[in-house]
């Protein structure tokens, strides 16, 4: 059985306020009981919220880390840092990550890589462009950045990761694939990993991300391959967000 895992990407949002409002919904909060559930605040953020947080069942996850544990490296952060404010989870390779700051998939890699040194979960998150989906290139693209991050691990590392299916048209735009969209795509992502180990395909968490919201959660997480959701725009609402949480039985 695969826990469900619903993980709020604040982006580049947020305030001591909103940190302030998930501790209190968070602490009054009945979740169900075999499904876990993480706040990725930006970096300035995670210390308060790792103090809001400290008495509820929801676990602190970063957006972002540096390949690098420690150096000359101005403005970054690294995952030994990360480790330290007690960050469980990290997203690699997101979208605008890659689009906005020019991450390639060898980058994702190191990334991933400095997570797991660390005793990280790294999220990583793969996903096609409408222009690829429109050309029939979705299988090729999003199977060629899983590989070309899992494929070096070892099985022992490959079995911390957790893969976000998020289409890139999906991210941000109010579009979200279909039920059948995404659990075709996930189940070929599962389907790839069957072929290093079946056992850990099984095991894998596999996420969707792409417009998730209390409307439309609960059909997506109902879809076989779909073990959870990498949420967004809506989880900067604690009240929607609960939501798709409670949608996650
Ligand atoms: C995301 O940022 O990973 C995401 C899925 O955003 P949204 O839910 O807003 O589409």
């Amino acid at each position: 059985m695969r826990t469900p895992l619903i993980a709020g990407n604040w982006k580049m949002n947020g305030s001591h306020a909103l940190v302030d409002a998930f501790g209190r919904a968070f602490a009054d909060a009945a979740l169900p009981e075999s499904l876990d559930v993480a706040v990725l605040p930006p970096f300035p953020y995670l210390d308060a919220a790792r103090r809001a947080l400290a008495d509820v069942s929801v676990q602190l996850g970063a957006q972002t880390l540096n390949p690098s544990h420690a150096g000359a490296h101005t403005g970054e952060v690294s995952g030994r840092m990360l480790k330290e404010f007690g960050v469980g989870y990290v997203l690699v390779g997101h979208s605008e990550r890659r689009a906005l700051y020019r991450e390639t998939d060898d980058e994702v890699y190191d990334r991933l890589l400095a997570a797991l040194d660390v005793g990280i979960q790294p999220i990583l998150c793969v996903g096609e462009t409408l222009e690829e989906r429109d050309a029939g290139h979705t299988f090729d693209v999003v199977l060629r950045q899983v590989g070309h991050a899992l494929a070096p691990l070892e099985p022992e590392q490959r079995a911390r990761v957790t893969i976000a299916y998020e289409p890139v048209w999906a991210i941000g735009t109010g579009r979200t694939a279909t039920p059948e969209q995404a659990q075709d795509v996930m189940a070929a992502i599962r389907e790839y990993q069957s072929g290093f180990d079946p056992d850990l395909a099984q095991a894998m968490r596999l996420l969707y991300g792409g417009s998730m919201s209390a409307a439309n959660a609960a059909e997506l997480l109902a879809q076989p391959d779909i073990d959870g959701g990498l949420v967004g725009g809506a989880s900067l609402k604690v009240d929607d967000f609960l939501a798709i949480c409670h949608s996650a039985r």
